[in-house]
């Protein structure tokens, strides 16, 4: 299957690393493996017509580095290889690992960091980031539930919006910002009776997110952090690591506008047939607009 391509390893990578792409993060347990097996496949077929090789399912990486595949753009879910090809331009979706200590992976794409001194580069013209889909399961993602991974799904989360406000912040060239990331929250999971609904999802890291938030500009005042990072240079602002509005009492995504972030949480399922679950396809068109 020619058009997928699993890190370096099709010789080709040096013109595929400037395709624009979609980042897929999110914690581990979330779907991320099954939706990538799901749209590799159904990208494999409807471009690919020539190709013998049978369409083998993603295999679960647990592996340190990411996988991207390429997809194209015009692929939906529901088309089949009878469907015409289009001339849209194909785009590469970025697999990254959920595991927290590995986290580092999702965020470096979206603000990379010199490996050497640890501050910020701009952001990368060779691999632009066209959009992130944060895949979470909303099977587990109730407060009450026994298991809940709501805190662990909101502080990635957190990492993440912030490392796209920091990239909006700092990356001004005159009165210039970078090119706008939108943020595809994906509640998956729904065809499972304990799901919470989209509506809900977003009310609940809603809350979540605005509890992170106050515990860690607390955190940062008692454990003296600013003025270690002072003496270090790397001064920061007051607020900077305060995600969405200044000072508001209450964290909504849709504060994240002023950072030119739009956030869209919509519900799905990867597995499960269409009369268990919603599908993907929502999800898959919301890539498709050439977001
Ligand atoms: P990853 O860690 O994010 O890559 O998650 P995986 O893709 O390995 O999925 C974790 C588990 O969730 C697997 O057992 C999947 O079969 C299951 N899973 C993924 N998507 C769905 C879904 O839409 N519905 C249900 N019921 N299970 C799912």
């Amino acid at each position: 299957l020619h058009q997928v391509l699993h890190g370096n390893e099709s010789g080709s990578s040096s013109k595929t690393s400037s395709l624009p792409s979609i980042l897929l993060a999110g914690p581990s347990g979330a779907g991320k493996t099954a939706l990538l097996t799901l749209f590799e496949k159904r990208a494999g077929r409807s471009i690919s017509t020539s190709t013998n090789e049978k369409t083998e399912p993603a295999k679960t990486h647990t592996s340190q580095t990411p996988v991207s595949i390429k997809l194209n753009a015009a692929a939906s879910p529901s088309s089949t290889s009878d469907d015409q090809p289009t001339k849209k331009k194909p785009f590469l979706l970025i697999d990254t690992p959920g595991h927290p200590k590995l986290r580092s992976t999702a965020l470096s794409h979206l603000l990379p960091l010199d490996p050497k001194t640890g501050r910020p580069l701009p952001p990368s013209k060779s691999q632009p980031i066209k959009g992130v889909i944060f895949l979470l399961d909303a099977s587990t993602l109730s407060p009450s539930s026994p298991d809940s991974s709501l805190s662990q799904a909101a502080t990635y989360l957190y990492d993440l919006l912030l490392a796209l406000q920091h990239r909006y912040s700092r990356y001004t060239k005159g009165s210039k910002h970078p090119p706008s990331i939108p943020v595809l929250i994906a509640a998956n999971k729904l065809d499972l009776f304990t799901a919470l609904p989209a509506t809900l999802v977003k009310k609940e890291l809603e809350a979540e997110l605005g509890r992170i938030r106050v515990s860690r500009s607390k955190g940062l005042l008692d454990s003296g952090v600013k003025e270690e990072d002072d003496l270090m240079g790397n001064s920061k602002e007051e607020g900077d690591d305060w995600l969405g509005e200044y000072g508001s009492e209450r964290f909504e995504f849709r504060q994240m506008v002023e950072f030119d972030i739009e956030v869209e949480v919509m519900g799905g399922s990867v597995l499960g047939g269409e009369e268990d679950g919603p599908g993907c396809e929502g999800w898959w068109s919301y890539g498709e607009d050439g977001r």
